[in-house]
Order: structure tokens, then sequence, then C-alpha cells
């Protein structure tokens, strides 16, 4: 179990002698800007207030683009929605008044701005950022996981259209009338712009891409007819050769680059803030009821898949018991990985079945598998590779908690994130990656980055585990400590199938070894029995594949 002080722990300043946090920095900056607001010229005011109606917009950009992986020109179109419904519904003389009232309503962006910040920052820190952070790095990966991507990606939308029709609503309420001209699809390009250009994965970034672009707006507008000698949107272009150069020489934008510039004063510490058990004490997450060892767990019967005239899986029917492992050996193109993905929902099999405890999963798509208790790991690694390790481990966890966007954004989800994050750093204890659990994943070895995607499927407490080459990589050491942790797994009740091409590895392992060549099963048995076996022998020795010739020497 992870104590409280393994929470504590994580949160120890490593930066030493940074004076300011981001919090405490924002915190200034926010003090300062609503002091200056009184002083300020007029025409300084309005600037300051278009950046802040832009930021908000381009916040939702970066949620959308450089966190979810999709992307709008459109946004500009859901600005001009919430600018029109407002000039719709209320007179402006009413709302001005209202507005005017209360605060100066040149502040109000800004206000609403910092809102959304602090609640969108909230939500990527959550077990929901998470799954939404998964999306970038495509389906299969999140689905597995348990995450509903469509129903995410949708959620993603509606919140930048959100944002996008607030900051009209407060445009409207500014300029108190409205025309359709700062709606088009210019501003909609320009919009983008300031969500790259600052950084399209950062939500500061949008303010810094807001700020830039708002400024240069200005300053191209005055100088560019000027030079040319003839008036047009000329910034456009301007914009355009800006993004290429900053894609060029920053990647991700402006802002980690000012980050990092900054990060003698400025605090940034890439550790995640872990709620500490003082702060809440942990939930519990949902608990799976093990199987008996010997229940059955997985049977696929007479399972084939065909790709055109290829049959990469012909008529395969296997088992799969608690307290097992089950290895599935063959040559490269023997159709392992094609069968990985008949039994675990990535794709559907051509004909046959699949059963997982006890239930038909026939079209059933890959987070019904992950619900009803099947983890898995990929034979190409799918990691967040920017995020720390114990984050994509705690991505496994999905479904063993529950809290929404709403909760996370609000900072009700605190107790379960605890628990999250407490059983993530336990499973990357039990997989022996302890020391590099706020590393960034993409910093480990390859060898590693699988470790972590078992310790992931760990973490969602399955009762099947699919492996795909997980020892590949690995060294010598390495595979004997996962050896010794798939025969701890095997003596809790898991069910493992593994496909692994070291043969050594697999041989000392295995409860039982299903042989495939050219998509059909040649042979089934313990570890002796196919090593005996004259078919298994001819395959292996045939010439098929070098390196499991190697291996069977
Ligand atoms: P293994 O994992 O045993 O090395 P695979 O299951 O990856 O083998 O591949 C089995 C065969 O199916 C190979 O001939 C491969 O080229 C083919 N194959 C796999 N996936 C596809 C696909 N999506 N479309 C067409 N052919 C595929
Ligand atoms: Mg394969």
């Amino acid at each position: 179990m992870s104590s409280p002080s393994n929470n504590i722990a994580v949160n120890a300043p490593t930066a030493g002698r940074a004076l300011v946090t981001p919090r405490q920095l924002t915190l200034v900056l926010v003090v300062a800007l609503a002091l200056a607001w009184g002083f300020l010229p007029e025409f300084t005011v309005s600037v300051l207030s278009n950046i802040g109606l832009y930021a908000l917009v381009a916040a939702g950009l970066v949620m959308l683009t450089g966190v979810g992986g999709m992307t709008s020109f459109g946004q500009a179109a859901f600005v001009g929605m919430g600018a029109y419904a407002t000039a719709w519904i209320c007179t402006s003389p009413t709302a001005a008044a209202w507005l005017g009232g209360a605060v100066g309503p040149a502040l109000l962006p800004w206000a609403v701005l910092l809102l959304a910040l602090w609640a969108l920052h909230n939500l990527l820190d959550s077990r929901e950022g998470r799954a939404i952070r998964a999306l970038k790095g495509g389906r299969l990966m999140a689905e597995s996981m348990g995450v509903d991507t469509a129903r995410h990606r949708i959620k993603l939308f509606v919140l930048a259209a959100l944002l996008a029709a607030v900051s009209g609503w407060l445009y409207a309420h500014l300029q108190r009338f409205v025309n359709p001209s700062p709606f088009n699809l210019n501003i909609g390009i320009e919009l983008l712009f300031m969500a790259v250009v600052g950084g399209a994965g950062h939500l500061w970034g949008a303010v810094l891409g807001a700020t830039l672009i708002t400024l240069l707006k200005e300053k191209l507008q005055d100088v560019l007819p000027a030079l040319l000698g003839t008036s047009g949107n000329f910034e456009v272009i301007v914009f355009g050769l800006l993004m290429l150069f900053v894609l060029q020489r920053f990647a991700d934008g402006l802002w980690p680059t000012l980050a990092r510039l900054t990060s003698r004063w400025v605090r940034n510490d890439a550790r995640k803030e872990i709620p500490t058990a003082s702060k809440a004490a942990p939930a519990q997450l949902a608990q799976r009821t093990l199987p008996a060892t010997g229940e059955l767990l997985l049977q696929a019967s007479d399972v084939s898949k065909r790709f055109g005239g290829l049959v990469a899986n012909n008529a395969i029917s296997m088992t799969l018991k608690a307290g097992e492992i089950h290895a599935l050996i063959g040559p490269n193109g023997a159709g392992k990985s094609t069968f990985f993905n008949m039994i675990s929902g990535v794709d559907d099999p051509t004909s046959g079945e699949v059963r997982l405890s006890g239930q038909s999963m026939t079209t059933k798509p890959s987070r019904a598998f992950a619900a009803l208790g099947l983890g898995r790991t990929f034979q190409h690694v799918r990691l967040l590779g920017q995020r720390s390790v114990v984050e994509n481990v705690a991505l496994g966890a999905h479904l063993r908690a529950k809290r929404g966007w709403l909760a996370a954004m609000l900072r009700l989800d605190r107790a379960e994130e605890a628990a999250l994050m407490a059983e993530a750093r336990r499973q990357i204890e039990r997989c022996g990656l302890g020391a590099h659990a706020d590393t960034p994943a993409a910093s480990l070895s390859l060898g590693q980055q699988r470790v972590v995607e078992i310790a992931r499927a760990l973490a969602g407490q399955p009762s099947v585990l699919l492996l795909d080459e997980p020892a590949a990589g690995l060294r010598h050491l390495e595979k004997r400590a996962l050896s010794v942790l798939l025969s701890q797994l095997r003596a809790e009740g898991l069910g493992i199938l593994v496909v692994e091409h070291d043969m050594e590895f697999v041989m000392n392992l295995a409860d039982r070894i299903t042989v495939l060549e050219f998509g059909t099963v040649i042979a089934t048995g313990t570890p002796a029995e196919v090593q005996a076996n004259p078919r298994v022998l001819e395959a292996y020795l045939g010439g098929a594949d070098d390196e499991l010739l190697e291996d069977a020497r």
C-alpha cells in the first residue's frame, strides 16, 4: 500500500532557487492588472479586453487542437452565434447598464478568462483530462483504456464552442452593436494562429498567442497599408508567414520556450501536484472480485480474420483460464497481433466467436472488453510521451473511477484523484519503475516503456492480461524481473496471454503454448510437448524467422 508520506514526498520542491511558483506569479499579475486598470488609457483598455476575448476562444482551441488532437477553423462562427444570440435576446442598453453597474465592463473578459483557465487547468489535471489527452494518441489506445472516444470528442468540441460563444456574448455587451465582419473565416484562422503560435498544448499559450497576434495586428494594420500604398487585409499573409516560422523553430509554440527562459525565476515543476492525504482522504476505487483459479476467462471459437484475400487468422480456437500463463508463439506474420485484436475488441472477426467472462463479445467495442476486466499492452508502445509515467498509468484505472468533467473543473474530484494516483504509484512500484514515476514516459528506454504499459494495464485491475511482446527490448535482468512479476500475477489468479519471441522466456514461464503458423494453430500443449512437436520444429527450423531460429537453439 502507498502511505500518505509517499504522496507528500512527491510535492517536495525540486527547482531549489526559483523565486515564485506559477500560481503566485498568476496572482501577482492578476492583482497588478486589476489595480492598473483604472489608470489605463481608454485605447489600452479596449485592446486589453479584446485580448481577453480572443484568449477565451483560443483557450478552447488549445483544448481542442493541442490537447485533444482535433482542429477547427470555424470557432469564429460560434463567437458570432454567441454575439447574435445576445443581441437578439437582450436589448443592449439594459445589458450594458447591468454590466456597467457592477464592474468595469471591459474587465469582464479577463474575469471570465481567468475563471475559464482555472476550470480548464483543473479539467486537464484529472481523470477526464487524461482521457482527453489520450484522444490525441488515437482511438485504439484510448478505447482500450475504456475511454468512449466519440463521446469525449463531442464534449470537447462543445466545450470549445461554448467558450467561443461566451466570448461572443461578452463582445456583444462590450460593443453594444453587432455586425458580421468579426466572425468570418479570416478571424477563425487568426484564432487558430493564436492557439498554435502561443503553444497549442498549453492553456497559457492561448493568452500569449492572443496577446501577440492582437498587438501585432494593431501594428500591422497601421504599418502595412502605408508601406504597400493600398489598403487590405495584408496582416493575414504576415500571420501565415509568422506561423510557418514559429512552427519551424518552436514546434510546440512559444509558451514552452518562454517557460524555459523564465525557469530561473518561476518554478516550473513538471511534476504533477498530487492531492495529499491530508487534503483529501483517498476515495475507494471500484474493485473487481477476481475469478477463482481455473475458471474459464477467455474463449475464442473458430475465430477467423481475412484481409481481402489474406487469411490472417484461420479458425483459431483457444482458451485462457484464471491463474495460467498461456503463450502464443509463431513466426513473424503468423497472425498473433491480429488475433490479439480479435480478442480485445479492436477489430471484429470475419467469423467465429469470442467470449469474455461468459459473455459473447461479438461486435462489442474494446472499451466493453476493458470494462469486463481485460487489460492489454501493445506491440508498438502507445503512451502519452510528454506526460509522466504516473499519469500514463493512472489512465489505465479510468474505468475504476467515475467523476466527470464538471466535478473535475470545480475540483470536486480530489479524493478520487488521490486514490487514482495512489493506485498508479502502487502499480509502478510493483513493476519496478518507482524511480521513474514522475519522468515523462518518452524519456524511458523502449523496454521500460513496455513495462509502463504493463503497469497501466494492471491499474485497471484486470482479470485477463494480454501482453504483445513484453520482453522485447528488455535487458537480461529486466526480463527476469518481468518473469517474476508475471508469475506473481498468475499466483494472484490472473489469466495472462502473452505473445513473445524470446523462447527461453516463454518456455520457462508458460503453462501452455499455442503455436501459430500462417494464421493456423499447428500445435498446442505444455512447453515440453510443443518443443518436441515435429511440426513446430519444422516451422521454426524451416527458416521462416531468423530471430526465432536463434532463440530456439
Ligand atoms: P504477427 O503479429 O504474428 O507478426 P500479424 O497479426 O501482425 O502477425 O499479421 C498477420 C498477417 O496479416 C500479416 O501477413 C500481415 O501483413 C497481415 N495484416 C495484419 N494486419 C493487417 C491489416 N490491417 N490489413 C491487411 N493485412 C494485415
Ligand atoms: Mg505482432
